[in-house]
């Protein structure tokens, strides 16, 4: 079959996710003729949420499968919910945090993710201490980090050489210690997830550092869920959008170098060919690796492709009539090393009167769990999930789960992640374009990646940049 031609754009967005779309809006509005290709059957990419089964008595519900926190300091993202007059709640944390580590369950009036908050649990002193006296150390070298990308570091070789294992063995001496490390490395933000012996010291210090868990960017939650954000910057992009067809190849001609050029760049899917004038490539840098470009990328670049790995997360939600753990005194998170659930945390919205824990099944925890039928997968979740808070756990109206790294147009939660040795080989790749072809998507921003802020900021850097230079 004859590929569809369409017209001559000045810019192709490739990749409808919340990068695309902003990239897309942004030049749009500055007067550029703008086409959007997006591989799946909807916008959103990693974006995305669900209405819950609840039965015809209930006021419909909406769950994020994808990104749901919002923090104070993501000021790009907060303007875009204003814009589109979403409004947001306050993460509910009130009530005294559950950990579980090995035999030892107890609660306490805190909370810990990257940073502790409030009153330690009641680990054995030793244990805890040890981490505190680790955490000081690490926070040292966080402190050293530059907010910019990290590769360029005086130090850059030497970290980048370890594992987060590495740091982890040479600065802990108890179990516990080591084990709040791992978790940190799995169940936070953009790290991944990664288990700490896969990713590079350089890439965990440095996200800390330009993506602080201090700045609490779980703390608030969007009513009716993030996920309906894609759909509203779609929205006036008609048939310019183009739904369901992956993007194949990419070609540029040898005389792509300047502006002025009329249709210089080829995008090419299987169904279709959108000549431009420069592209826009807003999504991982795994995904893009499925992408044929002429001329070549160059070997860093193809390097970063092949070695950015996406995380290894499953997010489950799970829906109660009520959120009943609040009535023994618990905030609904839990935190610890069980057999699934690293940690969990309640995310109901106060206007559905519904209490909803949304759980991560993170690392290697979760290539077990997903080799698991879905009957044991809902039972394995439930059984972490009493175990935090208690029986009632077991009797859920709703339950969802999103296997990320099964989604064949995105590969993984919550984003990428460096090995050891790649910020050092292709850190510069990131964002070099190549030619007329820009780079976008959460993993490549400077501040806040693998959160909708970096994905927020990736999209008007890269459409900056290509208006400046179609002029
Ligand atoms: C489970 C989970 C929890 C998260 N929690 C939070 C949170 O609480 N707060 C927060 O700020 N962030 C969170 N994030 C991260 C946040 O969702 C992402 O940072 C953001 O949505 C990334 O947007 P993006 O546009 O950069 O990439 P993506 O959303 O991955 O978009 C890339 C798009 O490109 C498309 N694509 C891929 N290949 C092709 C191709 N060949 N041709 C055409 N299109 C293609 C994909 O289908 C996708 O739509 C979470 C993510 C997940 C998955």
């Amino acid at each position: 079959m004859t590929p569809r031609a369409d017209p001559l754009k000045d810019v192709v967005v490739v990749g409808a996710g919340l990068a695309g779309l902003v990239a897309a809006r942004q030049l749009r509005r500055s007067g550029l003729s703008v086409g959007v290709i997006e591989a799946a059957p909807t916008v959103g990419g990693r974006m995305v949420r669900s209405p819950l089964q609840l039965g015809p008595e209930r006021t419909p519900a909406w769950v994020d499968l994808g990104g749901q926190w919002v923090g104070p300091s993501h000021s790009r993202f907060l303007a875009l919910l204003e814009s589109h007059g979403l409004r947001r709640f306050p993460s509910p944390h009130g009530g005294e945090t559950v950990l579980s580590f090995g035999t030892h369950r107890c609660t306490f009036s805190g909370f810990f993710q990257g940073f502790p908050e409030g009153q330690p649990p009641s680990v054995p002193s030793g244990d805890w201490d040890d981490a505190m006296a680790a955490l000081k150390q690490f926070q040292d070298l966080v402190a050293s980090m530059p907010e910019g990308h990290p590769h360029h570091h005086p130090d850059a070789d030497a970290l980048d050489r370890l594992s987060f294992q590495d740091w982890i063995d040479s600065h802990t001496h108890t179990p516990f210690a080591a084990w709040y490390f791992a978790y940190f490395c799995r169940a936070v933000g953009f790290l991944g997830p990664a288990e700490p012996d896969q990713v590079s010291l350089l890439h965990v210090a440095w996200g800390q550092r330009t993506a602080p868990q201090g700045d609490h960017p779980e703390e608030d939650l969007i009513h009716g869920g993030a996920g309906q954000v894609p759909a509203l910057l779609a929205e006036g992009l008609g048939d310019a959008l183009v739904l369901g067809e992956p993007v194949r190849a990419i070609h540029q001609s040898e005389s792509a170098t300047g502006p002025g050029l009329e249709a210089t760049v080829e995008v090419i899917t299987d169904r279709s060919s959108h000549p431009c004038r420069a592209v826009i490539v807003a999504m991982p840098p795994a995904r893009a690796g499925a992408i044929h470009f002429t001329p070549a990328l160059p070997a860093d670049r193809l390097a970063l492709q092949e070695g950015m790995a996406m995380g290894n997360c499953s997010k489950v939600l799970v829906a109660y009539g009520r959120p009943w753990w609040r009535e023994s005194g618990l905030s609904g998170i839990g935190i610890g090393d069980r057999p699934w659930v690293e940690l969990c945390a309640d995310s109901s919205d106060p206007e559905t009167g519904l209490g909803v824990l949304a759980a991560f099944v993170v690392g290697r925890r979760r290539e077990r769990w997903s080799a698991l039928g879905a009957a044991q997968r809902r039972a394995a979740v439930l059984e972490d999930l009493a175990a935090y808070f208690g029986p009632m756990a077991l009797e859920p109206l709703d339950y969802v789960e999103k296997n990320w790294p099964e989604e064949p147009f995105v590969g993984g939660a919550f984003a990428a992640w460096m090995p050891p040795g790649l910020w050092t080989r292709s850190g510069d790749a990131l964002l070099r374009p190549h030619g007329r072809v820009y780079w976008a998507g959460t993993e490549v921003a400077e501040r806040w990646p693998g959160f909708f802020e970096g994905a927020v900021e990736s999209g008007e850097r890269a459409a900056t940049a290509v208006a400046a230079l179609l002029g």
